[in-house]
């Protein structure tokens, strides 16, 4: 009986954690989920109106520099889901802002689900930037694959996430606690959000749509759909066998395909998505220079990325968690018409 079992999610009012929540609900889980400020209800009070939440979903404060917090968050729970982070490529203070709650709060979750001693499984959201931060065309990345070049000053949000990670097993290696850990590595998590905010990648959507890149520059990312990343964490949650780290990536898109998927699905008319041809060597040498013009971190990510062709091998998932990858193109129409939905872009036929 699912029902007894109590689930907590840490950032609730992510875009990921509100999908894992919805599936947990629907599988008749009990779910505690940890927001920042109980005070700011616009943020998260469409949780509630998830099918189950009104028996079986409990709301409670939690600050991921708040250690006490986070033991009481996780109290009672069998499985804790640890999925807040700061999740944004600028950061005034890569040290405060990134790092700090990253690791301190991924180190405080397991200390407290040390010490609560009911839980038996803790999934961790980690990401691609824990594998690297500069894709290698000539290596097809895995699991065994770790970022070891990023700092507070090269790629700090991939720095943050590597650190934390990196942290959580070295707990599990040094305090040996009565917990098993599992974590998954989402790359660029999109689709239709169930809350009111806009999430980092589904922005960069938007921004393609809404003209804020000079042309369609050669780079690629491996995208997941958020319906996908939220299974994925249930599966690794519920299977007693699940182990050690899941890349989790459906497809390989370069901006040229996205860009094509978009303006096929009628977000060319009335939008401006890029056109010019920015993807030959001569192209990205003159953006990379470009990018020295952007906000810091944006520039590191592009000069880190363009021109690269990332590959990875997602067949540990699909195996051992039995996941299959939903298909890209439509997931990415519906990020867009998500971003209408939430007026996060005008309708079609109302932008210039
Ligand atoms: P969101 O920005 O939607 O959610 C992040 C959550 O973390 C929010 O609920 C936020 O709370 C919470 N949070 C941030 N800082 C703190 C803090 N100091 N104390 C408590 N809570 C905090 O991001 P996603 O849903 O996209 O990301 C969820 C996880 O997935 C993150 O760990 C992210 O690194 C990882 N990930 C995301 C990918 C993506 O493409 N989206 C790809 C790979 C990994 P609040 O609402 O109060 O700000």
């Amino acid at each position: 009986m699912n029902r007894n079992h109590l689930v907590c999610v840490t950032g609730g009012s992510g875009f990921i954690a509100a999908h894992t929540i919805r599936g947990l609900l629907e599988r008749d889980y009990r779910v505690r989920a940890t927001v920042r400020d109980l005070s700011r209800t616009a943020k998260y009070s469409f949780l509630n109106q998830l099918d189950g939440a009104g028996d079986r979903l409990e709301l409670v404060e939690a600050d991921l520099l708040q250690p006490g917090s986070l033991r009481e968050a996780v109290d009672g729970a069998s499985t804790v889901l640890h999925m807040a982070s700061p999740y944004t490529i600028n950061a005034e203070d890569p040290q405060r802002d990134l790092v700090a709650p990253a690791l301190e709060g991924t180190r405080s979750v397991l200390e407290a689900c040390r010490a609560s001693e009911s839980v038996s499984r803790v999934v961790l959201t980690s990401s691609i930037a824990a594998l690297t931060d500069e894709p290698d065309s000539n290596h097809v990345l895995t699991e065994q694959d770790w970022n070891s070049t990023s700092s507070l000053s090269r790629n700090p949000y991939h720095y943050s996430k590597t650190v934390a990670e990196r942290s959580a097993w070295t707990f599990m290696e040094e305090q040996r606690p009565g917990f098993s850990l599992v974590v998954i590595n989402p790359f660029m998590v999109i689709g239709p959000s169930l809350g009111p905010s806009l999430n980092t990648t589904n922005q960069m959507i938007r921004d393609f749509i809404t003209g804020v890149y000079p042309g369609i520059l050669d780079i690629n990312w491996g995208f997941v759909d958020v319906r996908d990343v939220a299974l994925a964490h249930i599966l690794a949650m519920e299977r007693p066998e699940a182990r050690g780290r899941y890349l989790c990536a459906a497809e390989n898109l370069h901006m040229r395909d996205v860009i094509t998927v978009l303006r096929d699905g009628g977000y060319g008319r009335n939008y401006r998505l890029p056109s010019m041809d920015l993807t030959g060597t001569a192209a990205t040498m003159f953006v990379k220079l470009l990018s020295w013009t952007q906000p810091k971190d944006t520039g590191t990510y592009m000069r880190t990325h363009l021109g690269r062709h990332l590959r990875y091998d997602n067949s540990k998932i699909r195996r051992e968690l039995d996941l299959s990858f939903r298909d890209i193109a439509p997931s990415i129409l519906e990020t867009a018409e998500d971003l209408v939905r939430w007026g996060h872009l005008p309708a079609p036929g109302t932008s210039r």
